[in-house]
Parts: structure tokens; C-alpha cells; sequence
């Protein structure tokens, strides 16, 4: 039988409650718009919405992929929701929202994976909130060049794309993926955005090594990537592979003054740290 860790304290976090919770979950539900805090069960769920935060989840809640750690379900495609891009400017409207953060599902079943919907979207916010800043969170779009210039050419504030763990690990825990392709997305946004910045993510917690991990970090340091998170990886249920190991917070220390000392401009490394975690503060700090 599997040997199941014990939580450690620092990952006790308050059940979603209380009235702007609420609010703010009444409103994604009229809006009939998805989150990936609520999709992916987020544990910092609570906390976000609370303060009027939430990540968009567009273009459905049904994913063309299948990856180990991720809750969002797998298998038959909606199609795109022409609406969507409007009802995600209203919810930045009701919600007074200065900055957002914007996801999907990955749609390879699309010809440029949903390209398009991004960047209406973002020129949606645009156009009704000068004033709200929009980071992107794609994904891969199975390196397909034209489809990053499309995203590219809406200018988003930031592009955040995670490599999500260790290419070690990546046959068990993200097999439709690729390393270097998503390496190479991060480099691209460096090379032709004229100076969007760049941010990326991984998990701890999965099987990799410290080493492992400063490897990963090496990797997004060369590629001159201005923001790297760093976060607790927690079984989103028992059918999702076990931690294999709870990280010391002042190990996730570690991880940010060794980024740092490589030239990453922002670490932002903790246990409940998610890739859209504080994303407007991570910002302000570049
Ligand atoms: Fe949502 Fe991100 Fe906050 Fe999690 S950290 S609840 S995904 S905004
Ligand atoms: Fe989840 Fe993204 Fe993997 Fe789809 S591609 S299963 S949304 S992590």
C-alpha cells in the first residue's frame, strides 16, 4: 500500500467562505465564466476570492490533455464561446479588477490553438479598461510560431507560460508536453515582443531533486525569463499522483536567492505559491 505524507502546517489554509467569497463566486456563476482556481481546486481559492481576485479559465473547462498533477478534466471539447472575451470584461467591471489573469485549457484540437480567442480577449479588456493590466498564462500551442504572434501582437502585460516540473519528470507528469518547446516558447516572447516580460512556474513535490529543480531554474535564467514561481505541488485528490515530498519553506528561500543570483528579476517562491498567485504584485515588482 502507498505511504501518504502528513500535511505539514504551513499548507493549512481556510476553507472558501464568507461574504466576498460568496460575491465573488455568484459573479463568475452569472457570468457563466470558469476559474482555474475553482477547476483546478486551488487551495488559495479562498484567499483570492476574498480579495476580489480570481484567474479566468477560457475557452472551456474541458482539456485535449491529460497531464498527471492537473485537476481540470480531460476529453470531449466544447466549442469556442464567441461570448466570452464581453462576459470576461464584465466580470473585470464588476469585479474592479486593475489587473487579471487570464488562462485556457490547452485546445490542440484548434488550428492555432485558441490563439485568436486570447487575443480578442485581451483586446476586449483593453478597449473597456484601459487602466487594467492583463497577464496571459498559454499554453504551448504545440510550438506553433504564427499562433504566439498572435497572442503577441494583442500586447498583454506579461506572458507567463509554466514549464510546471523537472524534463526528468516530464513522460510521468506532463506527457503531452515538451520541455524544450515550452523553453523555446519563453525565449520567443523574449525575442519578438519588444519587451513584454516573460514569467514561468514549476511545482515542487513531484519526485524531482533540489538539483533538478536548480537545473530548471538554470534553464529559465538563460532564456532571460523576468518572473519564475515556484510552489508546493498538492494531490488535487486520491486518483492524482502522491506528494513524493513536502518542500521547507526555507528551502522555497533557497530557490528565490539562487534565481535571483542568476539574474531572474522576480522569485516568487513559497509553498502556496500558484503561477497567478499575487500575479499584480509579482508585476510591480519588476
Ligand atoms: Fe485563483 Fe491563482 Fe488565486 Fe489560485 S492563486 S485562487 S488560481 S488567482
Ligand atoms: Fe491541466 Fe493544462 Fe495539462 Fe490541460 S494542459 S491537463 S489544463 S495542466
Amino acid at each position: 500500500s502507498e505511504e501518504y505524507l502528513r500535511i505539514p502546517p504551513w499548507l493549512r489554509v481556510k476553507l472558501p467562505s464568507g461574504r466576498t467569497f460568496n460575491d465573488t463566486a455568484s459573479l463568475l456563476a452569472d457570468l457563466n465564466l470558469n476559474t482555474v482556481c475553482q477547476n483546478a481546486k486551488c487551495p488559495n481559492t479562498w484567499d483570492c476570492f476574498s480579495r476580489k481576485v480570481a484567474t479566468f479559465l477560457i475557452m472551456g473547462f474541458v482539456c485535449t490533455r491529460n497531464c498527471a498533477f492537473c485537476n481540470i478534466t480531460s476529453g470531449d471539447i466544447d466549442p469556442l464561446d464567441i461570448d466570452e472575451p464581453r462576459r470576461v470584461s464584465e466580470a473585470v467591471s464588476r469585479l474592479k479588477l486593475k489587473y487579471t489573469v487570464i488562462t485556457s485549457v490547452t485546445r490542440d484540437d484548434l488550428p492555432d490553438g485558441g490563439a485568436a480567442h486570447y487575443a480578442e480577449t485581451i483586446t476586449r479588456i483593453r478597449t473597456d479598461h484601459p487602466d487594467c493590466a492583463v497577464e496571459v498564462l498559454i499554453p504551448d500551442f504545440q510550438g506553433n510560431l504564427e499562433a504566439l504572434k498572435t497572442v503577441i501582437a494583442a500586447k498583454p502585460n506579461v506572458i507567463n507560460h509554466n514549464v510546471e516540473t523537472s524534463p526528468d519528470l516530464y513522460s510521468e507528469i506532463r506527457p503531452q508536453a515538451d520541455y524544450k518547446q515550452s523553453l523555446e516558447l519563453l525565449r520567443r516572447v523574449k525575442d519578438l515582443s519588444g519587451g513584454i516580460p516573460a514569467k514561468s512556474g514549476l511545482m515542487v513535490g513531484l519526485g524531482e531533486t533540489d538539483e533538478q529543480v536548480y537545473k530548471v531554474i538554470d534553464d529559465l535564467a538563460e532564456i532571460d525569463c523576468d518572473i519564475v514561481t515556484i510552489g508546493q505541488y498538492m494531490r488535487p485528490s486520491t486518483e492524482h499522483p502522491a506528494v513524493k515530498r513536502y518542500v521547507e519553506p526555507h528551502v522555497f528561500d533557497e530557490y528565490a536567492k539562487y534565481g535571483k543570483s542568476r539574474g531572474i528579476k522576480h522569485m516568487f517562491c513559497a509553498p502556496l505559491v500558484r503561477s497567478s498567485y499575487n500575479a499584480a504584485e509579482s508585476f510591480d515588482k519588476l
